[in-house]
């Protein structure tokens, strides 16, 4: 495994449409260790293949361990995803992004999606996520697609300056520069 290079919003990648993978194999899967040893590295909850640059359909999310959380700890490494089906019922929340760096913005997502795509393997999967997991899958098919969150805020008044962790100087600034997807 190795860490690689988390790109940021002048990178073109992160508004290119990414491509459907069609080779399961090696490469593929060095790819998305990479990727999840850089999303913890960060540390995010989620990464797509066009933050570091790759434009194929790959996502990784891990949500950190909460007992409160019944899916939390659970790694997902996700091939072609695609957002079958999303609930009508919408939460706004704040989100913060790896690639757009000391911003959050407040934004609207689905409560419930349903994601089906392939293993790294190239076996077919299905999850239903709720609340967080099911907006950093939304998120994530997002970034595949060139959208960043900033693009889905209602205006730019909901878009705040954070620090980053290391920088934080209190925990209150601590606590909101963590959970980037
Ligand atoms: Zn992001």
């Amino acid at each position: 495994m190795a860490i690689r290079t988390v790109s940021t919003m002048v990178h073109p990648a992160l508004r290119q449409k990414a491509k459907k993978v069609r080779t399961f194999g090696p490469v593929l899967q060095k790819l998305a260790d990479d990727m999840l040893e850089t999303m913890r590295d960060e540390p995010g909850i989620g990464l797509a293949a066009n933050q570091v640059g790759v434009l194929q359909r790959v996502i990784v999310v891990e949500l950190p361990k909460d007992d409160d959380e019944p899916r939390s700890g659970k790694t997902y490494a996700v091939v072609n995803p695609k957002i079958v089906k999303a609930s009508r019922e919408q939460e706004e929340m704040e989100e913060g992004c790896l690639s757009v760096p000391g911003l959050v913005g407040d934004v609207w997502r689905s409560v419930e999606v349903t994601v089906k795509g392939r293993d790294v393997k190239g076996k077919p999967i299905r999850i239903k996520a709720r609340d967080l997991l099911a907006r950093v899958f939304q998120h994530e098919i997002d970034h595949l697609n060139g959208i960043l969150f900033i693009d889905r805020v209602e205006s730019p008044d909901n878009i705040r300056r954070i620090v980053r962790p290391e920088e934080a100087e209190t925990e209150e600034q601590r606590e909101a520069a963590t959970a980037l997807i």
